[in-house]
């Protein structure tokens, strides 16, 4: 791992699942973490997701506990966006929602200085329509890890149309200083890997729809033929059935009827089978 020159400060906006996977891999490279939330609880609970994960690195010989102990110490809390105000690269990952990005992005724009790079974790909204809520939309860039951000070895760089080349070619070095591999894509719904693999899920969901086979042989199906760790319907229910459907509305939205969302799956959202988070989706997880 390496950290960029000029780049001694990472802000972090939300310390969900997302914001606190980040906090901890860019501390762990070295890097000071300010990680914000809006309420006291929620940082705490990006605190003790990172605690965790720490804990699991060293018990998997991954990490030394001296490497993990220094990370921990690097980051701090803060509900007050003011305090990123010395940070050199702000990473946001709240919710996947543009009004409430929009709004962060905003007072990023007046709290911190300029030429500080403004990153978005977004997983299928606009860049362009982001950084479009700054007054220096050159810095604002996105920066897509992938769940969980300790492990995964990717990161998508998505250069919205007003971003300059310097914000992108930091990104590029700050991800593959935290021994990331990266790729690029231009701002379109679902950038590369949301556009591929989300009508894919879609599609997995509409042929168990149709009858064509059951959850396990599909899903069976689809790992031992095309080579990959989860079928569609596991894949669904570990992302979450409610953000694929909300990805998949991105996509529909904007590029058309191709990607309409399976009516079988808005059902699964509406009764709460959301998946691994609520114990029940396709499979059950009790
Ligand atoms: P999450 O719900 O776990 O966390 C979001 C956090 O943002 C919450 O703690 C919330 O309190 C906080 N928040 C809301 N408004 C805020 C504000 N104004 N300032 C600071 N914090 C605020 O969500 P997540 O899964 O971590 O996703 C975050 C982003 O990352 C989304 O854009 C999502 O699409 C993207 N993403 C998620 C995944 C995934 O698998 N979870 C993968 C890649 C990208």
């Amino acid at each position: 791992m390496f950290t960029v020159d000029g780049v001694e400060t990472v802000g972090v906006v939300g310390a969900g699942t997302m914001g606190a996977g980040i906090a901890q891999v860019a501390a762990t490279a070295g890097y000071d973490i300010v990680m914000r939330d809006i309420e006291p609880e929620y940082v705490e609970n990006g605190f003790e997701s990172i605690e965790d994960s720490l804990r699991r690195l060293v018990n998997r010989d991954t990490l030394d506990q001296k490497t993990a102990d220094a990370a921990r110490e690097r980051v701090e809390g803060t509900t007050d966006l003011s305090d990123l105000v010395g940070a050199d690269l702000v990473i946001e990952a709240v919710l996947e929602e543009m009004d409430v990005k929009r709004d962060v992005f905003a007072e990023l724009d007046d709290v911190t200085n300029e030429g500080t790079v403004l990153a978005t974790n977004t997983s299928t909204l606009s860049v362009t329509a982001i950084a479009a809520a700054t007054d220096r939309p050159g810095d604002v860039v996105g920066l897509h890890f992938m769940n969980p951000v300790s492990i995964m070895e990717g990161v998508e760089v998505v250069t919205g149309e007003t971003t300059d080349d310097d914000t992108v070619d930091l990104v590029h070095e700050f991800a593959e200083g935290l021994n990331k591999t990266t790729w690029e894509s231009a701002d379109r719904p679902g950038f590369v890997v949301n556009r591929v693999l989300i009508p894919w899920v879609c599609e997995g969901i509409e042929a168990y729809d149709d009858g064509v086979a059951s959850k396990e042989d599909i899903d069976t199906g689809l790992k031992l033929g095309t080579n990959v760790p989860m079928g569609p319907l596991e894949l669904g229910d570990h992302i979450g059935l409610d953000v694929v459907l909300n990805a998949a509305e991105t996509l529909h939205d904007e590029l058309g009827d191709k990607y309409r969302p399976p009516v079988l799956l808005r059902r699964m959202v509406d009764a709460g089978h959301l998946g691994k988070k609520t114990g029940e989706g396709f499979y059950n997880y009790d």
